[in-house]
């Protein structure tokens, strides 16, 4: 909603808002936020509340470390629960240098950057809608999380078996109370693991209501002593957690993926979009799942893709083009998962898709048969490549991609992989039980 700052300044009287709570997100997707007591909302809307930026992840140096924090005033909302020292309310921010420039370490910064190139380029809006998947697992006497999962219902299961309905019913009403609109929640296919789906919105919309969604899903489990992971695989043997993106491009004409001229309604538009995903489909890899973990979820038997292939039909390829056409006419990206930046994976997205349309690449055939049952041989010959096995392949890719590249721009892609390789060492030097059951007798 657009607010201006009198107004934002009325309804925090009135409401006796208490607090103010300005985010914004680091480059590995976690959100971070400064806390002002109200009397300082004349500061904060004049644009003088200044952090220290080289204590956040991926932004600064000591040497140049001062940030201006300029919220968004669209973003203003008071949080439903209640605190007994009072109110409430956040702002989502930019952040900026002192010089009043847009800072380029900056995720959300760097997605408006690219949302100028798509406008340029002729369109309005880049309308996204997420499908979240997270697993609830009990908290311990303690309050820490267990690996206990909370039931052991499936796929759209009912209770009593889905003892996760209370707690995802309540995380809907309070994610309703907070402006979203809902449009579906289900137990998902693993036992203790849910789907809550809401309303496709722009581009930098939809990546502050993911942030948010996170925030409410875990602080609504915990009142019900759970703990809600977005963690992309966190149980072997079971299906991971995905957050596929429905997408489409839109203008003062309405949905341009729509052409119902053409044999399969999807305009040229859409088919170059389409190719520019395939065609950077193994780089964006590196930035839709950026953990070690997340290419444990990426693995075939799970409903998550494992080679670049697109679909009408099939069950779980990369891409998938759902058969609503007209206003909902979109392309469903299948293996972006919820540790994204959801900043940054829209961004290179989009940037991909862009690619494709100025490049006029070609979308290859579809692939309606079941991949998972073809020998390699046979995908070669259909020229189906893999997805990155491991997050080491995936920066390996990204580094040679300079599409993907520069849609992170030079700052975020140094900041990036060098906190990824950093990880990936890490990870590559630990000796795990599995190791240690298969070899010790050796
Ligand atoms: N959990 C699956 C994944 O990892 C998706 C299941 C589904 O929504 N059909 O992507
Ligand atoms: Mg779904
Ligand atoms: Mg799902
Ligand atoms: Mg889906």
């Amino acid at each position: 909603k657009a607010y201006t700052a009198t107004e934002i300044k009325k309804i925090v009287e009135e409401e006796n808002v208490q607090f103010l709570r300005l985010m914004f997100t680091d480059i590995n997707g976690m959100l971070k936020n400064v806390e002002v007591p109200v009397d300082q909302i004349d500061k904060v809307l004049n644009h003088k509340v200044m952090f220290d930026g080289s204590s956040i992840d991926g932004f600064v140096r000591i040497e140049e470390s001062d940030m201006i924090l300029i919220p968004d005033l669209s973003t203003f909302l008071i949080f439903p629960w209640g605190s007994e020292h009072g109110k409430v309310a956040r702002l989502i921010c930019d952040v900026f240098t002192t010089d009043g420039e847009p800072f380029m370490g900056d995720p959300r910064n760097n997605l408006r950057r690219i949302i100028s190139e798509m406008e340029a380029a002729g369109f309005t809006e880049f309308d996204i809608g997420p499908e979240p998947e997270f697993f609830l697992f009990k908290l311990d006497a303690n309050n820490k999380p267990t690996l206990d999962l909370n039931d052991d219902g499936s796929y759209f299961d009912f209770a009593p078996l889905d003892l996760g309905e209370n707690c995802r019913r309540d995380i809907v009403l309070e994610l309703e109370k907070m402006g979203f609109e809902v449009e579906a929640s289900h137990h998902e296919v693993a036992p203790g693991q849910h789907e809550i789906d809401f309303k496709y919105s722009d581009a930098v919309e939809a990546a502050d209501n993911i942030q948010t969604f996170k925030l409410v899903v875990r602080s609504v489990a915990r009142k019900h002593g759970l703990h809600a992971t977005f963690m992309p695989k966190p149980l072997e043997a079971i299906a991971g957690s995905g957050m596929h993106i429905n997408m489409s491009l839109g203008t003062a004409n309405g949905n341009a993926f729509y052409d119902e001229k053409t044999d399969d309604k999807l305009s040229p538009t859409a088919k170059h979009f389409l190719a520019g995903l395939m065609t950077h489909a193994r780089a964006l890899t590196a930035i839709n799942n950026p953990t070690v973990n997340s290419y444990k979820r990426l693995v075939p038997g799970f409903e998550a893709p494992v080679y670049v292939a697109w679909s009408g039909h099939n069950r779980s390829p990369l891409i998938r083009v759902p058969q609503a056409r007209g206003l909902s006419t979109r392309l469903e990206l299948r293996s972006v998962d919820p540790s994204a930046n959801p900043y940054l994976a829209i961004g290179s997205i989009l940037a991909a898709g862009l690619d494709g349309l100025k490049n006029e690449l070609e979308a290859p055939e579809p692939v309606d048969r079941n991949i998972y049952g073809m020998t390699s041989e046979e995908r070669h010959e259909a020229h189906i490549s893999d997805l990155p096995s491991t997050l080491h392949n995936a920066l390996k890719t990204l580094a040679k991609d300079d599409v993907i590249k520069a849609s992170l721009g030079p700052h975020l892609y140094q900041s990036f992989m060098d906190s990824k390789r950093m990880e990936w060492e890490s990870y590559r030097q630990t000796v795990s039980d599995w190791e240690r059951e298969q070899y010790l007798s050796l």
